[in-house]
């Protein structure tokens, strides 16, 4: 039933490296292999052999509307018939800028780019630039896309100074990089102390890259202060929260605000977007404004505009959207739980907006040591059963699962009949 897959994945070995575009498509961390995918609609993707499967991952977050959705593909096609890009301005650029700034009150001004990992790599080097320092702080777990001073892990521990995490970034580049562990404010503190001046603290207010882990309002309000108290720049990083888990993503739900922000994922509707955006003193320090250079061929290319504006004007219209987004992912996540404990299986979940969570452990999920305690042969064995049963979740336990408005409580529900089905299988051997 996946012989059509089987054979193209052989084929794409053959041309592009693990077969793949992006690492975790690859299933490597289920010990599968991918399904290609023919098409979507709404809440469902059809793989190229016919299957089809209720999507939880919805390209990893972007399509809040599922799926092929109308009204995304009008903007789309209505823009396109006037020409692909310009590489000058556009009317859409104002527009959609103007709609973002409207929202988050820590952003008088915005830049877009292609990717969230062009927007966070240029939003480092404007906080750099702006302070005048080099050191940066990130939290083991968050992900921040792939630039040279973001790859890096944690070396004999929390607040150290980072190592490369990948073969090619040279040590120099992540030497400046400190890691903190995520809701631990003294581990932050010891960064400060280890630094002689820290340029910015980077952090996924809702983070969604090592599974869902909300940090706590406390800590978010001493990092605020601390930051303060520091004259260093706070950056959240919103590619993924933004819009998903509430209409102003973390900034909607905590009362903390942050002196830059990095969009991405939703504001394209699932064109590559990526934005990064701050209080205007720091960001007429951008070139051609100011003295730091960032610059890009297709940013703000007006496609992606067109349907990142009908996302975002949707949205802001109609703010109860996420009210139930979040009801049928409590449903989802809630039914999980019940199912795991009446079997015995200990699971820990968490909702956001239209983010959900779920690990498969026994004690509750704070940071990235807590999520990397999870079973992770468990999560292997449930999501192969999840897939031959037509429910596609992401395929690792580390990544956040999204709910979007076509898929409905009726289909909630006949996903939580498929988790028994599948739970008691894998449990049964
Ligand atoms: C996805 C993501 C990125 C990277 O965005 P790309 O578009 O994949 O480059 C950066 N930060 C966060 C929090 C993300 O979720």
């Amino acid at each position: 039933m996946f012989d059509k897959s089987a054979a193209a994945y052989k084929e794409a070995l053959k041309y592009i490296p693990g077969g793949v575009d992006s690492p975790v498509r690859a299933f490597k961390s289920v010990g599968g292999t991918p399904v290609f995918i023919d098409r979507g609609e709404g809440a469902y993707l059809y793989d190229i052999d016919g299957n089809r499967y209720i999507d939880f991952v919805q390209s990893w977050g972007p399509l809040i509307f599922g799926h092929a959705d109308k009204k995304s593909l009008d903007a789309v096609f209505s823009q396109a018939k006037k020409g692909l890009s310009f590489g000058a301005p556009t009317l859409l650029e104002t527009d959609l800028a103007r709609e973002i700034v409207e929202l988050f009150e820590s952003v008088d001004k915005i830049r877009f780019v292609n990717s969230g990992t062009e927007a966070v790599m240029s939003a480092i080097r404007l906080a750099r630039g702006f302070t005048g320092r080099d050191d940066i702080v990130k939290f083991e777990g968050c992900y921040h896309g792939h630039s040279d001073s973001l790859l890096v892990s944690a070396g004999s521990g929390a607040a150290t100074f980072g190592n490369p995490s990948s073969p090619g970034v040279p040590k120099d580049f992540t030497k400046h990089t400190l890691l903190a562990r995520y809701n631990d404010i003294e581990s932050v503190k010891r960064c400060f102390e280890a630094s002689d001046g820290i340029a910015c603290v980077i952090i996924e207010p809702i983070a969604g890259n090592m599974g869902l882990v909300p940090s706590d309002e406390e800590f978010l309000k001493e990092l605020r202060s601390i930051c303060d108290e520091h004259g260093t720049l706070l950056i959240f990083d919103e590619v993924m929260s933004g819009f998903r888990a509430s209409l102003k993503g973390a900034q909607g739900i905590y009362d903390v605000v942050p002196d830059m922000v990095t969009l991405g994922k939703v504001i394209g509707g699932g064109m590559p977007v990526g934005a990064f955006g701050g209080k205007e003193e720091i960001m007429s320090m951008l070139s051609p404004e100011g003295p730091v250079y960032q610059a890009g061929t297709l940013s703000g290319n007006p496609v992606a505009m067109a349907v990142g504006l009908s996302v975002v004007k949707r949205l802001k219209s109609d703010p109860s959207i996420y009210e139930e987004l979040e009801r049928r992912a409590k449903r989802l996540t809630s039914g999980f739980k019940d199912i795991a404990n009446g079997l015995g299986i200990p699971l820990q979940t968490e909702v956001r907006g239209s983010m959900f969570g779920f690990f498969f452990n026994e004690r509750e999920v704070k940071n990235f040591d807590d999520a990397k305690r999870s079973d992770l042969e468990l999560f292997a064995k449930f999501h192969q059963k999840m897939m031959g049963k037509g429910v596609y979740f992401a395929c690792s336990q580390f990544e956040a699962g999204f709910i979007c408005t076509p898929l409905t409580l009726e289909l909630v529900d006949e996903t939580l009949q498929k988790i028994e089905e599948g739970l008691k299988e894998v449990k049964n051997g």
